[in-house]
C-alpha cells in the first residue's frame, strides 16, 4: 500500500475543491494515484466537467475504503464533533494525549498516532468538541511560550465565570465535515 497523498484527504474531507484537486491530479505520478483511488481516478479525470454530485459519492466511498491508522485525516482544520459515546472525554484520550491544557475546557492534544497537534475546546455547556489543527511550529509556541491561538479566547463555555465579557457564540468557521461519520 502506498502512502496516501495529503492531497487526496483534503480532497475527501472537502477542503481541497474539486477542481483543484483534478489540476492536481494531472501533475501527480499516476501509478500511486491508481492504486489509491482505484476507478475513482478516471472518474475524475476523465469527466469533461466535475460532476459535483458524482464527485460526493466517490468521496464518500474513499472515505470508508482508504486505510487509515487514525482520524485526523478525515478531522477538517476547523472539526466540531457532538459528543457520543465514541467520543466522550475517555474515548478521546484513548486517541490523543494532552501535552498541555490552558483551563479545564481547553488543551493542546496530541494525536498517539500520527503525532498530529490539535487546540482542542471541550464545551461541556452545549456539549461539542471544538478540533482546530496546529502545526508543529504553533504547537511548539504553546508549549514553550504558553502562546494560545486566540481560536477560543472569546467563547463563554470554555471558560470559567472569572467576570470577563465573552460570547455564547460559537467560534466561527467550524463544521461537523465527513468525521462524524466514520467515528460512529
Ligand atoms: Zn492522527
Amino acid at each position: 500500500m502506498h502512502d496516501i497523498p495529503d492531497e487526496i484527504w483534503a480532497w475527501i474531507r472537502r477542503e481541497l475543491p474539486d477542481e483543484g484537486f483534478r489540476t492536481w491530479l494531472w501533475r501527480a505520478p499516476e501509478e500511486t494515484l491508481r492504486s489509491v483511488l482505484g476507478s475513482a481516478y478516471e472518474n475524475v479525470l476523465s469527466a469533461d466537467s466535475v460532476d459535483a454530485r458524482a464527485l460526493s459519492v466517490v468521496k464518500d466511498e474513499l472515505v470508508a475504503s482508504l486505510p487509515r491508522a487514525c482520524a485526523c485525516p478525515l478531522l477538517v482544520t476547523k472539526q466540531w464533533l457532538g459528543i457520543w459515546a465514541k467520543t466522550t472525554p475517555a474515548m478521546i484520550g484513548r486517541s490523543f494525549e494532552s501535552v498541555r491544557k490552558r483551563n479545564p475546557w481547553l488543551s493542546l492534544l496530541r494525536c498517539r498516532t500520527c503525532g498530529e497537534f490539535w487546540y482542542v475546546a471541550y464545551d461541556t455547556v452545549d456539549d461539542g468538541w471544538y478540533f482546530e489543527r496546529v502545526t508543529k511550529d504553533r504547537a511548539r509556541a504553546i508549549g514553550e511560550d504558553d502562546d494560545w491561538p486566540d481560536t477560543f479566547d472569546e467563547f463563554e463555555n470554555v471558560w470559567p465565570n472569572d467576570g470577563a465579557d465573552r460570547s455564547k457564540e460559537p467560534p466561527a468557521g467550524f463544521l461537523a465535515g465527513v468525521a462524524m461519520t466514520l467515528l460512529d
